[in-house]
């Protein structure tokens, strides 16, 4: 949808950089659903993406390899590595964003860690991040000159800077400052993919004012739903005095206007549904109640095999017939917290496991690793009920890749109100998860719902899921952008 020229700026690049054995770079590939969605609107307009390449093996002078087969992944040119010492980057990455962003942003104030430290790492590495973006747009500017011989052509395209996420909230502000100087004409694009959390959290952030001010730097901000839009239009307004017009949704910030909207995020539903087509069978003859996520403390696994656990007590009817399969990713596991956590949850498995199982049945099924995206969609397809419980969570893709992946319409799906997901689908039970009584009771309906019911709600799931897709979104978030004005003159 957009022939600008656009230049994506995240914490990691859609490859991971590794050296091999005869010491020389590779790219490794990464799944998820933003490098499908944007890596070939990236690659067909001659953009950049600028991130981290996924280790510390990479230097200065390192040439970028290209793709192994050509025009399937950005050319080296296109990619910017931010580069950043190991300690410097701990200090950013499990410091200030999982230490203190990750929980304050889900609202569990009580998590995080403020830090001058850390926080200092943070604004040092968003400036690196800065810089490489001051540089791709450099490097598209003169392309343009070359391309257009009249510098003030006014058909010559505007540059869009697309950053994401709560890694790089404050890159916007240093961006702007210079594109002005430099006469660098470019509209700036945010989008949040975690929750945005209301003032009364964000102003225990003591720099919070900064963060306001970063992403107030940006033409455009996008959030996943409008509770998240509200929150942040809520703390310009007490932080930083902005004015507010309520009904477009617009802040005026520093004599510019800074437009949020709420975007859903999709999934590659077609990928998923495909998997799900091709895939074997992975289980037995046993319905199965699945719980996928990252090993996280905002997914409520905890009160969520503790739900299982009520279910078999006051439904014994379950007993040797259903089991919780849960698949917990490790993550962050060098952070304290997350270990803490999976230690209690291997407790909490084994106890319930010890209380309930017989010779040939067990009621919890425990995979801590990760699993392959065909695998998944097997689990997906063939599970009876997906228990998606976050007691916080900013959207949410499980919940939508079991409903890409049920292709025979058979499968319920329970929500959590506090994931964004909770928002728009609407036909999935939804249940607070810290109602432990209640989570219970509802995976029993699950679980004796009636064939019709289930197949009439599956597929409004899944018609909303498959026309508001990841590309749905991309496609809605440059449109805004399209519209946007840019604030930033063109060249002198
Ligand atoms: N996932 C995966 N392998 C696994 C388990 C999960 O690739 O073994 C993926 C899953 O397909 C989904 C993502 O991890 O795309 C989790 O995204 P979500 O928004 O649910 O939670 P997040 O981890 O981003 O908080």
């Amino acid at each position: 949808p957009l022939s600008a020229p656009l230049i994506v700026v995240s914490n990691r690049l859609p490859f991971v950089l590794k050296r091999n054995a005869n010491g020389k770079l590779q790219r490794s590939h990464s799944a998820g659903g933003l490098v499908t969605a944007l890596g070939p609107v990236v690659m067909d307009c001659g953009g950049l993406w600028i991130g981290w390449p996924g280790s510390h093996d990479v230097r200065p002078f390192d040439e970028i390899p290209e793709p192994d087969i050509p025009n399937s992944g950005l050319k080296s040119q296109q990619v910017k590595p931010v580069l950043v010492r190991q300690e410097l980057f701990d200090s950013f990455y499990n410091g200030c964003c999982n230490g203190t962003f990750w929980p304050l942003f889900h609202s569990m104030p009580d998590r995080a860690i403020f830090s001058s430290e850390t926080w200092k790492a943070y604004q040092e590495v968003n400036e690196e991040f800065a810089l490489k973006t001051i540089d791709a747009l450099r490097q598209v500017r003169a392309r343009l000159l070359k391309e257009y011989n009249n510098p003030s052509d006014d058909s010559m395209p505007v540059p869009v800077v697309w950053i994401h996420d709560y890694q790089l909230m404050l890159a916007a502000a240093m961006i702007r400052q210079v594109a002005i100087e430099e006469n660098l004409a470019c509209k700036l694009g945010f989008f949040l993919h975690i929750p945005f959390p209301s003032w009364d959290i964000m102003r225990l952030f003591p720099w919070d004012d900064q963060i306001l001010e970063g992403i107030l730097a940006c033409d455009l901000v996008g959030f996943h739903i409008e509770d998240y839009c509200t929150n942040f239009i809520e703390c310009c307004q007490r932080r930083m005095g902005c004015r507010v017009d309520h009904a477009n949704s617009n802040i005026e910030y520093d004599n510019r206007t800074v437009h949020v909207r709420a975007l859903p995020i999709g999934i590659p539903f077609n990928q998923f549904q495909q998997l799900a087509i091709k895939a074997p069978r992975v289980m037995k003859d046993e319905r199965v109640v699945l719980g996928v996520d990252r090993l996280d403390y905002t997914k409520g696994l905890v009160q969520r095999i503790k739900a299982f656990e009520r279910l078999l007590q006051c439904h014994p009817e379950h007993l040797g017939r259903v089991v919780l399969m849960q698949i917990a990713v490790p993550s962050r596991t060098d952070v304290k917290e997350y270990k803490a956590l999976k230690e209690e949850i291997d407790q909490l498995v084994g106890r319930i496991n010890g209380r309930f199982s017989t010779a040939d049945w067990s009621p919890i099924r425990y995979i801590y690793g990760c699993i392959s995206q065909d695998k998944l969609a097997a689990f997906y397809r063939d599970s009876a009920v997906a228990l998606v419980t976050p007691l916080r969570d900013g959207m949410n893709l499980v919940a939508k890749e079991f409903v890409a992946c049920q292709i025979n319409e058979n499968g319920v799906l329970i929500l959590s109100p506090f994931a964004g997901a909770g928002g728009t689908m609407r036909e999935a039970l939804l249940v607070n998860p810290y109602e432990i009584d209640m989570v219970a009771e509802t995976i029993h309906k699950a679980l004796v719902m009636d064939e019709d019911e289930r197949h009439h709600r599956m597929q409004l799931l899944r018609k909303r899921e498959s026309s508001m897709d990841v590309d749905y979104w991309m496609a809605s978030f440059l449109r805004e952008m399209d519209q946007v004005e840019c604030a930033i003159t063109g060249p002198p």
